[in-house]
């Protein structure tokens, strides 16, 4: 059964032709091409210091192929921007899952983090200027960005704690202060760095204290001190960096909108990106539960006398993964039709119900998967260990679970609480009066 012909019959009349056609040929571009060259890449990046020096040479020829099957850029939805391949959230939400299953496979498409998020800001709250500097060559796949609001000495989920300085002197501004997880930042293609501070720290306001400057890797004053480790993992050339700022200079024309307007971008930056982690995020569970019907089916790896699918708690794992992956899906797809027919501020609650639960679903099958290989499933053997170390930074990254439960909650209960509240007393009240009209007692009620 191909791509399109597996499209939930909730989301197929949003699904054009078109988009069927583009998701069988990412399909088989995925499963062909970029899942049997993952270990290609990495054998290519090599060891040591090369890793953050090396562009192994399969991806450009993934980029190459990628662009002549016309599978680019896919994740700029064509209902707010012009520069994409013409999809909508939930045409691309079906793509990102099948890239979601090979390591390679977005950057292969150029629909990779950080940079789809970073051309989007460029693309809504750019110049033409900044635009032409710095859009034009991401959207070609030339080079690499990314995006630095979190800092190690505050904590960053609440990002009015964000203390990077942004000093107007003259025609420039002057950044001091330190940045960390700044992902993206070790690839040496990386050239440019959107870099959030507090540009005006006393403002009343405390969400107008904000902006966001154009910094290009390299500029003088900025170091690169490390990268950090996820579970250990590298994540090279990718890398995620620990950077300094000390008095770097930047010319006027690198605020991006306008000085105050940080916290308008960053909320207009997260909200489709976190709809594509999230597809990503079920390509993966999927790709999990394969590995995991595979290793209980395996007669050479028999316990007690049978295979592990002959077990019944086994078979219990894989129906339990079908029923979680398939409703998760929906849980997304749900958010990118909502964000279609409006943008992401009107599918906020959609969004973030998302973002909560497809990585904690995710790690839940993955974790079963782990467990069907036994010590295998920890090892390098498979990719499940590595799966499971990059989705459980997803409960973290681009804001923590509880930040995001927190805002449902408070959403759910106030924009309901009256509501509920009349709703009840006029049941009670006219089941009082329906109890009385029959020649009952009217029952005493909470
Ligand atoms: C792999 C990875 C990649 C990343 N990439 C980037 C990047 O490219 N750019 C970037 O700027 N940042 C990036 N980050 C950073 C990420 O966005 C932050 O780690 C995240 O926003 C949380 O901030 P913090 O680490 O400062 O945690 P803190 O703000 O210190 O929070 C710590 C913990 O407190 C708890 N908590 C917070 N608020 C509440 C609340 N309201 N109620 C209850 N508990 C709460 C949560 O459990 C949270 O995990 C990345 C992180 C990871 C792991």
């Amino acid at each position: 059964m191909s791509a399109s012909t597996r499209i939930p019959p909730i989301a197929q009349p949003f699904v054009s032709e078109r988009a069927k056609k583009t998701l069988d040929l990412v399909e088989e571009f995925v499963e062909k091409d970029c899942i049997p060259g993952d270990a290609v890449f990495s054998a290519e990046l090599g060891e040591g210091e090369k890793r953050w020096q090396t562009t192994p040479v399969i991806m450009e020829q993934l980029k190459e192929k990628a662009k002549k099957l016309g599978l680019w850029n896919m994740f700029l939805s064509k209902t707010h921007f012009k520069q994409g391949a013409g999809f909508s959230n939930l045409e691309y939400g079906l793509m990102a899952e099948l890239l979601g299953k090979s390591k390679i496979a977005s950057e292969a498409t150029n629909n990779a983090a950080p940079d789809t998020g970073n051309m989007e800001v460029l693309a809504k709250y750019g110049n033409d200027a900044q635009k032409q500097q710095w859009l034009t060559p991401l959207l070609e796949g030339k080079i690499r960005s990314a995006f630095l609001m979190t800092e190690p000495d505050v904590a960053s989920s609440d990002a009015t704690n964000i203390e990077l300085e942004i000093r107007r002197e003259g025609n420039e501004y002057v950044l001091n202060g330190s940045k960390w997880w700044s992902s993206g930042a070790g690839d040496p293609r990386c050239q440019i760095y959107l870099v959030m501070g507090k540009s005006d720290p006393h403002n009343s306001d405390t969400y107008k204290q904000q902006s966001v400057v154009l910094v290009p890797a390299g500029t003088r004053g900025v170091t690169v001190h490390r990268m950090l480790h996820v579970y250990g993992y590298d994540d090279a050339p990718h890398g995620h960096g620990h950077i300094t700022f000390e008095n770097v200079r930047v010319p006027l024309s690198a605020m991006v909108l306008g000085e105050g307007r940080g916290f308008e971008i960053i909320q207009g930056r997260l909200g489709p990106g976190r709809i594509h982690h999230a597809m990503r995020t079920i390509g993966a569970a999927e790709k999990a539960l394969e590995w995991m019907i595979n290793r209980i089916n395996d007669d050479k790896k028999q316990t007690f006398g049978k295979p592990l699918a002959s077990h019944g708690v086994i078979l219990e794992w894989v129906a339990k993964s079908r029923i979680e992956v398939d409703s998760a899906r929906l849980i997304v797809l749900n958010a990118a039709i909502k964000i279609d027919q409006g943008d992401a501020k009107s599918a906020l609650k959609e969004i973030a119900q998302a973002k909560v639960l497809v990585p904690q679903t995710a790690l839940t099958i993955i974790d079963r998967a782990v467990q069907a290989y036994g010590a295998a499933g920890v090892c390098q053997d498979t990719p499940l260990a590595y799966l499971w170390a990059g989705i459980r930074t997803l409960r973290i990254a681009d804001g923590p679970d509880e930040v995001h439960l927190q805002q449902l909650g408070r959403r759910e209960n106030r924009s309901r609480k009256d509501a509920i509240a009349a709703k009840l007393k006029w049941q009670r009240e006219e089941s009082d009066r329906l109890l009385l009209a029959a020649g009952f007692k009217a029952k005493s009620h909470l």
